[in-house]
């Protein structure tokens, strides 16, 4: 196979594009690494700040296809980190998964950028994830990632955890079967309150980049088949403090519940639940349990009355009280000026329906 020739031996090979000629110069990728990374399909859960950092590099790299899933809408104090979005899509309530699928497309044409916008839950996980071959973290909270791990592990799909918080992170790739699984390292979730987050600690942009880059170099090396050179550590990274280390994953634990036992309870919905406080802001995510889509038309009519609203295609915002209500078409809301589930299912309920 060779670069922008179809071959002078009169045989049909296939072409790699000439914009990947740098990383096919790097010896770990090659032309049959850039190959494998052309016909990949990878699936991003979150488009936040690591969420925009790996899907710039990924979709970059040439990934065939990137599905970018994200449930949220581009917001002022976003900007600071998340670098594919700008203030034309705070202005336009733009949601992420939207705006990062427009900036990669213009980015590099070649690959196939999907962004959905949706909440990944028990309920939608394996539709969305069916078929992609890698999974990379770009999720903010617990109840997320263990769900990402039940539905790896479950199908055999590996995927890159990737977390960080004021100047500090980590991450770990996941190799279902192989090395230790997330509850392998962490059983249970830290308890609410108890560790550090984006809306207490804050978060710089540094560290996200830093985290993000490795968690797409350890996709790299898993797409392109090179799974013995995959870190098979934790690594940890402050870069206020100036410290890097790698900390020996534990070993896969024959009693994990997850990859020893097999119980998949965030799949199953068993754990988790219909409200979630989003790090990093003042509001509560609420999502129906029956799946309702919702005429968004007609939520503004009956929302006119009670409040000024804006609309675009993919959601609408009313400001209520003291909150902000976004709903969007797949019956999910944010509501803004509260963490407190209780009124922000009140509000849901008297001003969407249930
Ligand atoms: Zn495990």
């Amino acid at each position: 196979m060779v670069i922008n020739d179809n071959g002078e031996n009169g045989l049909e090979r296939p072409v790699i594009p000439a914009r990947y000629s740098r990383q096919i110069l790097f010896d770990g990728i090659g032309e049959a690494g850039q190959s494998r990374i052309i016909a990949a399909r990878v699936a991003l859960v979150g488009c936040g700040a690591l969420g925009t950092v790996q899907a710039a590099l990924l979709a970059r790299a040439g990934v065939g296809t990137l599905r970018i899933i994200d449930r949220d809408f581009v917001e002022e104090s976003n900007l600071q980190r998340q670098i594919l979005f700008d203030e034309e899509d705070v202005r336009q309530l733009v949601p992420k998964a939207v705006a990062a699928e427009k900036k990669l497309r213009a980015a590099n044409s070649l690959v196939q950028v999907e962004g959905v916008v949706e909440d990944v839950n028990a309920a939608t996980i394996a539709r969305l994830l069916d078929g992609f071959d890698l999974i990379v973290d770009g999720s903010d909270n617990f109840d997320v990632r263990y769900l990402i791990n039940d539905y790896a592990v479950k199908t055999g799909t590996p995927w890159v955890y990737g977390a960080c918080v004021g100047s500090y992170g980590l991450t770990f790739p996941i190799l279902p079967g192989e090395t230790a699984c997330l509850r392998c390292v962490f059983e249970t979730a830290p308890p609410p309150g108890l560790s550090p987050t984006c809306d207490t600690a804050g978060v710089l942009g540094p560290i996200v980049g830093v985290v993000a880059s490795l968690q797409v170099a350890e996709a790299l090396k898993i797409l392109t088949g090179h799974r013995e050179r995959v870190t098979r550590k934790i690594s940890v990274t402050d870069v206020w403090e100036g410290r890097q280390s790698q900390i020996d994953l534990p070993p896969r634990n024959p009693a994990c519940p997850c990859c020893g036992r097999r119980e998949f309870p965030y799949l199953e919905g068993s754990l988790g639940s219909d409200t979630a406080t989003l790090c990093g802001r003042n509001a509560v995510q609420i999502r129906r349990k029956d799946g309702l889509r919702l005429d968004l038309d007609e939520v503004a009519r009956r929302l006119g009355p009670v409040g000024k609203v804006e609309k675009n295609r993919f959601l609408l915002r009313a400001d209520i009280d003291a909150c902000r209500l976004t709903v969007f078409a797949d019956g999910r809301a944010i509501v803004s000026g509260t963490t407190d589930a209780a009124v922000a299912k009140s509000i849901y309920s008297r001003y969407v329906g249930t």
